[in-house]
């Protein structure tokens, strides 16, 4: 019975620690939260029923603030990612002046790989941002940048 009671200690520590609020809510884990709370209710005595919705309703509370956070940094990844794209569209209508990656083309040895995608040279976007700030863009020029 002892050793029962340090794994029931052990167990809720465990399900504390996947479940807390002070976790992040992306690491939070609803069925944790819902075990978690079944013990602690039966434990404390509550009618077995009240104990399973108690719960299921703390399983549902975490497993939807989880969703609205996927949902809502799903949609400032596609942001970025969409600003990042209009962006290298821009940079990549002049060569670049650091590795020479013709218009049009994508810079040599930049960026982590398994990026969204690789980004130009910074020197290059200051280039293409100025160029595009100033006038209207030079209709394709020979890129005899050398
Ligand atoms: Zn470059």
């Amino acid at each position: 019975m002892l050793q029962f009671a340090k794994d029931l200690e052990g167990l809720l520590e465990n399900l504390d620690h996947a479940s807390n609020e002070y976790v992040p809510i992306e690491h939070r884990d609803p069925a944790a939260r819902g075990f978690l709370v079944v013990i602690n209710e039966l434990t404390a005595g509550t009618e077995p029923t009240v104990a399973v919705a108690r719960a299921m309703a703390a399983y549902n509370q975490v497993r939807g603030e989880r969703k609205d956070y996927d949902r809502s940094a799903i949609a400032q990844k596609e942001q970025r990612d969409a600003e990042v794209a209009a962006e290298e569209e821009i940079t990549r209508k002049v060569a670049c002046p650091t590795c020479g990656a013709e218009a049009g083309l994508s810079c040599v040895g930049t960026g982590r790989s398994g990026g969204y995608r690789r980004k130009s040279h910074a020197d290059r976007a200051r280039l293409a941002r100025s160029l595009n700030d100033g006038s209207a863009p030079v209709e394709s020029e020979a890129s005899d940048v050398g």
